[in-house]
C-alpha cells in the first residue's frame, strides 16, 4: 500500500510508478495545461493521458510549466499515454507512439499501453511495443480493459509481461477477477474512473463514511482503492479537487468500512465493456 502522493509501486520490471496521479480524459487541450501545472505543484508526480484524449500537447506543456514551478526535473514526473484502437497493426503502433512523443515533447514515455484489446489486434501491438520497450524508448508497456481471456492470450505468446492493465475500477465494479488474475501473474492494477466519474459521490454508504471520518466522499473512495493496493488516476481540472483528492494519507479506513464498500460492487460500469468494445 502506497503512504504518500510521491511513494511508488514496484513493476514487474523493476520500475518504480507512483500509486497516484492524475487523468485527463475529456479535458481540452488547453485546460489540460493548467490541470496538469497545478497537479505537479500540488505534488502529484504521475499524469495519464492517451492518444485519443487529444490533449498530449496540453499534457507536454503543463508538464514544463509544472517542472519550471517546482524545480523538479522531468526524470520525476511519470507519463502515461495509449495507443487507439485503429493504429493496433504492427508500424501504426509503432507511427502512434513517434506522434505522441512529439506532441508530448518527450524523448521517451514512462509507461506506454494497449488501450483497448479490441476483436484480437493487440497482439500486433504488443510486438510492437515490446520492440519500442527494447529500444529504451519506454520504460515500462502494458494494457488497458483487458479482461482475463485477453491477459491469457497475450501472455501465452508475449515475450515481456504487461507491467499493469488499467481497467474501469471503482466500488461498483469491483473487479475481483481481473485483480486475482494480475496478483497472480505480477499485473498491477490501475483504476480507471476510480470515483465512477463523479456517480459514486452521493451514494449513501459513502457519504455515511465521509461523516464519519470528517472526510470527502471523493476521498472516502479513494482512500479504498489505495488500501487495496490499487493504483488511481482520478480527473479533476478543479485545483481545490486535484489538492483534496490527493489529501488521502492521514487516515485509514477500518476492515469493516473496508468491508461496507465492498458491498456496493455491482458489476455497473460508465464505460464500454472490454468484450464488445470497438469491434469491427
Ligand atoms: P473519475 O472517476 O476520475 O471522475 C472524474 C469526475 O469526477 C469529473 O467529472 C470530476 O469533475 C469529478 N470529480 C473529481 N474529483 C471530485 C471531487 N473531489 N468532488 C466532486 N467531483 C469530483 O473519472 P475519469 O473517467 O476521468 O477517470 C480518471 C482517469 O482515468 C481519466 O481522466 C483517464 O486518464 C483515465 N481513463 C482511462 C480509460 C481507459 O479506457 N483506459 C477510460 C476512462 C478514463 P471536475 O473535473 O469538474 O472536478
Amino acid at each position: 500500500m502506497i503512504h504518500s502522493l510521491t511513494d511508488t509501486v514496484t513493476l514487474n520490471n523493476g520500475v518504480n510508478m507512483p500509486g497516484f496521479g492524475l487523468g485527463v480524459f475529456q479535458v481540452s487541450n488547453e485546460d489540460t495545461i493548467l490541470s496538469v501545472q497545478n497537479a505537479i505543484e500540488a505534488g502529484y508526480i504521475s499524469i495519464d493521458t492517451a492518444q485519443i484524449y487529444g490533449n498530449e500537447a496540453g499534457v507536454g506543456e503543463g508538464l514544463r510549466r509544472g517542472l519550471a514551478a517546482t524545480g523538479k526535473k522531468r526524470e520525476e514526473i511519470f507519463i502515461t499515454s495509449k495507443v487507439w484502437n485503429h493504429q493496433l497493426d504492427y508500424d501504426q503502433t509503432i507511427s502512434a507512439f513517434n506522434e505522441s512523443l512529439l506532441k508530448l515533447g518527450l524523448d521517451y514515455l514512462d509507461l506506454y499501453l494497449i488501450h483497448w484489446p479490441g476483436n484480437n489486434e493487440y497482439l500486433e501491438a504488443w510486438r510492437a511495443m515490446e520492440a519500442l520497450y527494447a529500444e529504451g524508448k519506454i520504460k515500462a508497456i502494458g494494457v488497458s480493459n483487458f479482461a482475463v481471456h485477453h491477459l491469457e492470450s497475450l501472455l501465452a505468446v508475449a515475450k515481456v509481461t504487461p507491467v499493469l492493465n488499467q481497467v474501469e475500477l471503482h466500488p461498483r465494479l469491483a473487479q475481483k477477477e481481473v485483480r486475482a488474475f494480475g496478483k497472480t501473474h505480477g499485473i498491477a492494477t490501475e483504476a480507471w474512473s476510480p470515483l465512477m466519474q463523479g456517480q459514486l459521490l452521493q451514494d449513501e454508504t459513502i457519504l455515511a463514511l465521509a461523516e464519519k471520518y470528517q472526510k470527502s466522499a471523493a476521498q472516502i473512495i479513494l482512500r479504498w482503492h489505495i488500501q487495496n493496493d490499487i493504483i488511481v488516476i482520478p480527473k479533476s481540472v478543479k485545483k481545490e479537487r486535484i489538492i483534496s483528492n490527493a489529501a488521502v494519507f492521514d487516515f485509514s479506513l477500518s476492515s469493516e468500512d473496508l468491508a461496507q464498500i465492498d458491498q456496493l460492487d455491482n458489476g455497473t460500469r460508465v464505460g464500454p465493456h472490454p468484450d464488445t468494445f470497438f469491434f469491427e
